[in-house]
């Protein structure tokens, strides 16, 4: 039965040739039971050590961890209900699909005939029921790693950790994989804990995405929060491709308001707004909320270099006048060609500006229709 999960301070310490390598730092944090929840952010930060402190394969430096009311921090991995599917496909070669599956029942005395009925359930709901008395070696990744999830479902484990499970997989493979992630995930009574450096993957599967930085939890939040509400700098670029665009902008005050200064362009704050006096400020911009002309209030120009056509949209990987690396996606670009000067614009609504020490100090949709900003610019796409 799905548990939930609570982390209070834990900590995790590596201590190699006299060095101590903090990989997870005083994280806290509260996994709804029966969620789909992902750990997610760059190589080192801490995903993994997390995971493996879940699955009772690490134990904490300090602080505790607790599926329901039990405080597992010292448990075995046998001792706690709990399923892990790894990067590496682990599956025994000399043993069929079928025995591979039932392989865990197996060891825990569960009967044959109940045994094959929770593989064949297994099986549709992964649809590898074709594939079932062949040998691993004779399945591609995507099936092969379909059977190791296939083992940990038929397990009926109360917390299902996935760590990577398709970074080996092939772009067509990961998509359709993430859709039967989440087909388990329905037919399963369990807590899904899932770690990946993929962003795609930790928008697209869950209920709750916790971001970590350095071992640390720099966000928490379900996907679209995330993606609409990121309390850093840190946060908006690493969630959403391509990555938010960040100007650095100097302040100025003009007659009472408060005016951010960038390459090309002014932004107008709405009074009341926490900004800094003086000094400055990074401006963000989603590529995907610029519009190509000047429907917006905040208009500016952008030098292409390279055009990306992704069929229903194109990506242009371009510069501010001052060298300043600037996205825009758009369906209106199709003739965007390197070397043009590509006229965009933006309204307050939708942007975001942090301080310097990075922390999001404005989410521009709040304060929309508050003030507007000062126009520069024509539109459209000039060579
Ligand atoms: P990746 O995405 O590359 O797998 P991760 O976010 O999962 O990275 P972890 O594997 O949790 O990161 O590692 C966090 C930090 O702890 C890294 O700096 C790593 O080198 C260090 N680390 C992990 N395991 C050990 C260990 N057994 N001994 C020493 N250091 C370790």
């Amino acid at each position: 039965m799905a548990t939930s999960i609570h982390l209070d301070t834990v900590r995790k310490e590596f201590r190699t040739l006299g060095n101590t390598h903090v990989a997870v730092d005083d994280l806290s944090l509260d996994i709804p039971e029966g969620s789909f929840t992902t750990f997610v952010g760059p190589s080192g930060c801490g995903k993994t050590t997390t995971l493996r402190m879940l699955a009772g394969l690490e134990t904490p430096t300090s602080g505790t961890v607790s599926f329901g009311d039990e405080d597992v921090t010292d448990l075995p991995p046998q001792e706690r209900n709990v399923s892990m599917v790894f990067q590496s496909i682990a599956l025994y070669p000399h043993m069929s699909v079928r025995e591979n599956i039932g392989y865990g029942l197996k060891i825990h005395g569960v009967p044959k005939a109940e045994r094959d009925e929770r593989i064949d359930e297994a099986a549709e709901v992964l649809q590898i029921e074709a594939q079932l008395e062949k040998m691993p070696a004779e399945l591609s990744g995507g099936q092969q790693q379909r059977v190791a999830l296939g083992g940990a479902f038929v397990q009926d484990p109360d917390v299902l950790l996935l760590d990577e499970p398709m970074s080996d997989l092939d772009a067509k493979l990961k998509s359709d994989l993430r859709v039967e992630i989440q087909r388990l995930h329905q037919e399963l009574d369990t807590t899904v804990v899932y770690v990946t450096h993929d962003q795609t993957e930790a928008m697209t599967m869950s209920d709750q995405v916790v971001l970590l930085r350095d071992g640390e939890l720099a966000q928490v939040d379900p996907p679209k929060q995330l993606f609409d509400y990121p309390n850093s700098e840190y946060v908006a670029q690493f969630i959403g491709m391509p990555s938010t665009n960040v100007v650095d902008c100097a302040v100025e005050h003009r007659d009472g308001e408060t005016v951010l200064v960038g390459p090309g362009f002014e932004l107008s704050l709405p009074a009341g707004v926490d900004a800094p006096t003086a000094g400055r400020v990074r401006l963000g911009i989603r590529p995907q909320y610029l519009d190509v002309g000047s429907a917006g209030a905040c208009r500016l120009s952008v030098d292409v270099e390279v055009v990306e056509t992704l069929g229903t949209e194109s990506v242009v990987h371009g510069r501010l006048e001052d060298g300043t690396p600037f996205d825009v996606v758009s369906d209106a670009v199709d003739d965007a060609v390197a070397g043009d000067r590509l006229d965009v614009s933006f309204d307050l609504a939708d942007a975001f500006v942090f301080g310097e020490d990075g922390e999001t100090i404005l989410f521009g949709s709040e304060r929309a229709g508050e003030r507007s900003s000062s126009p520069a610019g024509t539109g459209g796409v000039t060579p």
